[in-house]
């Protein structure tokens, strides 16, 4: 059955990694689906791929941190499929962001980093609310991390975001319930993508004896937390943090 049949979900970065899993997961569940990023070329492969499938696809080039590029999101999304019922806010800097002390971290970075995790969710949720609330309906769902609980040793700036990511769900969810919109965060584990590759020396000696499944995450293991809260199965839900890894931080 699809769960998601005549909805319109907008994925930031859905171009690769766990965005092009979600971008996927809910097309395969019948959603039309928005793939928002700076990777143009990528979207448009991405987006292919879902229409090979028999689904229907939008790539956009933007910069989520952009607010006339977000403006363009909701515009464009409303002109193609005519309605917003899903955002997801999954668009971050990982690729490439290379372990260092915190004073080693220029102020560039850290600025850019706040920048896409927490302006970016910001700017995303501002445009779509329009369309969700005229509908009284929506689910916006922003995309963690298990490190926003744990800490990570040399990752400040990014952990940072990703803490602000879970405190900026639950304010949204507060405000918005009132329009019958629901805001949660899923916090993924370590996950196998080509952006968590450049982050490690060699990923198959991730140590996984604290995680209690005993293995590392993929995609595809993801992919179910943003289905459940994407669909009416998650309507009384709100506000709330999702740790997908495994296992490894229980709260
Ligand atoms: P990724 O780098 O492959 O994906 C990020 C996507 O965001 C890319 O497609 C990138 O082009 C896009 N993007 C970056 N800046 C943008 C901007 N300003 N505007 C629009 N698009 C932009 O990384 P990933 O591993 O797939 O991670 C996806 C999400 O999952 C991120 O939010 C990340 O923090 C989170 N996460 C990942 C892991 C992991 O281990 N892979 C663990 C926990 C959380």
């Amino acid at each position: 059955m699809e769960r998601l049949k005549n909805k319109t979900a907008i994925i930031t970065g859905g171009a690769r990694g766990l965005g092009k899993a979600f971008s996927l997961a809910l097309a395969e569940q019948g959603a039309k689906v928005v793939i928002a990023d700076l990777m143009h070329e990528e979207a448009m492969k991405t987006a292919r791929d879902l229409e090979e499938k028999g689904c229907a696809a939008l790539p956009l080039r933007v910069d989520v941190t952009s607010e006339s590029d977000t403006m363009m999101i909701a515009k464009e999304t409303m002109e193609a499929f005519g309605r917003i019922d899903i955002l997801v806010n999954n668009a971050a800097m990982v690729y490439g962001v290379g372990r260092k002390s915190f004073t080693e971290i220029p102020v560039t970075e850290w600025d850019r980093m706040m920048s896409v995790s927490l302006k970016g969710s910001f700017l995303c949720a501002k445009a779509v609310f329009p369309e969700m609330k005229k509908r009284n309906r929506g689910k916006i769902i922003n995309i963690s991390s298990e490190t926003a609980f744990t800490g990570s040793n040399g990752f400040l700036h990014y952990v940072t975001s990703k803490g602000g990511v879970i405190s900026f769900t639950r304010s949204l969810a507060a405000e918005l319930g009132q329009y019958g919109i629901c805001v949660n965060c899923v916090a993924p584990g370590f996950t196998d993508t080509e952006a968590a590759r450049t982050l490690t020396d060699d990923i198959n000696k991730y140590d996984v004896s604290l995680t209690p499944l005993r293995r590392l995450g993929l995609p595809e293991d993801i992919v179910g937390s943003v289905i459940f809260l994407s669909s009416n199965d998650s309507d009384f839900i709100t506000g709330q943090t999702l740790v997908v890894d495994g296992g490894r931080y229980m709260h």
